[in-house]
């Protein structure tokens, strides 16, 4: 039991959010209970005075009226049905004149009751109400209905008392009306009762997402973690490789085949593309983690275009392609230099890659806050179709004119996610057979 308990308290801690729908669950019940409940007996109070207050005006009314013909029987009585036929809520109407010979006792002088006529009454009620300025109203239960017996003094013009006009008021209309409002409170709270039910288990499902996100999370930087681990340790052994391969090259006096000469140039060649692989999964890897350091300063990005092209001169030469681009002074941009390099280089060297003939253009324009500065090379090309997923993670586009090249389908994804750090962008705009122009955009500083 103890160990349940501590267990409850631990999940409670780690998850507060449950403590949230819990109280939802019970506190709002219990307002709308608690309020429901004020309401209606206020509600109840304030129709019990209403009800008493009629029935101390009937009484007043009649008072003034047969105050000065309390003789005349036969218009008392007449007046009495009159009353009794109108108002359904008065059950008992009479008046009462006191016995001269006895103070404590009064005679019915007129009754809804015929039969009563004549009685003589002793009762408490009626000896108070004598004494009473005011009357007396008291409130009592008969067979389950609640009715008001009020006693009133009917003095003459002289202001002398005369005789006593007692009624019985039955409460069971506004019963009746309070009870279908506590039957419709009822419906309400039970109603509002499931909607808020609905929301609690609407929330622990969210609660439940939410878990599920941050444990995909916790997984998600595991997975960074390892694959940053794992291109560090890849790293080391593929320099190590690509050492021993350059001392081999380096030593004149070899003696190997032709044949032995072709492995190793394969040799070196993959393991320029797995270096190349691992470098790419290892920036995918510090991006994701939000690991690349942005250092944004002004920058001027003619130098870096000049730099970047004499990088990937020696590629462009080796398939006989010309690299094109106009000395003229660009406007200062906002970004980190190195970066802008690295996606000037990664463009280009696309450029050639995707190119058998023909050239390149770099070109620059202003625009609205921006500078865009285009890579246009007469390459194969890229379909509508696969343009839509060129900036895709590992998205490459298969087919005869693509297989022989290699690649990781990183690039892009890895140059876009640089602009869009710096506040810039990429696009492109193709046509299969003829060409790419890919344009990045950078904020002018
Ligand atoms: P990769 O390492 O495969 O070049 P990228 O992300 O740089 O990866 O490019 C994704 C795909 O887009 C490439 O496989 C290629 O098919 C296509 N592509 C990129 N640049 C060009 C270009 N200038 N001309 C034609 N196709 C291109």
């Amino acid at each position: 039991m103890k160990n349940f308990l501590e267990k409850g308290i631990l999940f409670i801690k780690q998850n507060p959010t449950i403590l949230y729908s819990f109280i939802l669950v019970i506190a709002i019940p219990i307002a709308i209970f608690l309020n429901t409940f004020y309401i209606v007996g206020h509600f109840q109070k304030n129709l019990d005075s209403i009800t008493q207050a009629k029935a101390i005006l009937i009484e007043n009314i009649i008072g003034s009226i047969i105050s000065n013909s309390l003789e005349d029987t036969p218009k008392i009585i007449g007046l009495v049905d009159g009353i009794m036929q109108e108002n359904d809520e008065i059950k008992r109407l009479e008046i009462l004149a006191p016995d001269e010979n006895n103070q404590e006792q009064f005679k019915i002088v007129v009754s809804s009751d015929k039969e009563k006529i004549g009685d003589n009454e002793k009762n408490t009620q009626n000896i108070l109400a004598w004494n009473n300025e005011e009357g007396i109203a008291h409130l009592n239960e008969l067979n389950g209905e609640r009715i008001w017996n009020i006693t009133k003094i009917i003095r003459n013009e002289l202001g002398e008392k005369k005789a006593l006009v007692s009624l019985s008021f039955s409460l069971k209309f506004s019963d009746q009306l309070i009870d279908s409002t506590i039957l419709k409170s009822y419906a309400i709270l039970i109603a509002t009762v499931i909607i808020v039910l609905l929301l609690v288990s609407n929330n622990i499902k969210l609660f439940g997402y939410a878990l599920t996100v941050s444990k995909l999370k916790e997984i998600d930087e595991m997975k960074d973690n390892f694959i940053s681990m794992a291109s560090h340790e890849l790293r080391s052994p593929l320099t190590a490789i690509k050492g021993y391969l350059e001392l081999f090259n380096d030593d004149k006096e070899k003696k190997i085949s032709q044949e032995s000469q072709r492995y190793l140039e394969n040799i070196s060649s993959s393991i320029e593309r797995l270096n190349l692989l691992v470098s790419d999964i290892l920036e995918i890897s510090r991006m994701e983690g939000n690991r690349i350091p942005i250092n944004l300063s002004v920058v001027k990005p003619q130098p870096i275009i000049e730099k970047s092209v004499e990088e990937i001169k020696s590629q462009a030469d080796q398939k006989g392609l010309l690299i094109e681009f106009s000395k003229e002074n660009l406007p200062d941009i906002k970004a980190d230099p190195e970066r802008v390099k690295q996606i000037f280089v990664n463009l280009l060297s696309n450029a050639i890659k995707y190119t058998e003939k023909g050239k390149i253009e770099i070109t620059a324009k202003k625009e609205s806050k921006k500078l865009f500065i285009t890579f246009a090379d007469s390459g194969i090309g890229i379909s509508a179709q696969e343009q839509v997923h060129l900036f895709q993670k590992f998205y490459r586009i298969k087919n005869e004119k693509t297989v022989k090249i290699s690649g990781t389908g990183l690039g892009l994804w890895i140059t876009r996610e640089l602009a869009r750090k710096m506040k810039g962008d990429i696009s492109v705009e193709s046509i299969e057979g003829v060409g790419s122009h890919f344009t990045v955009s950078f904020p002018l500083a």
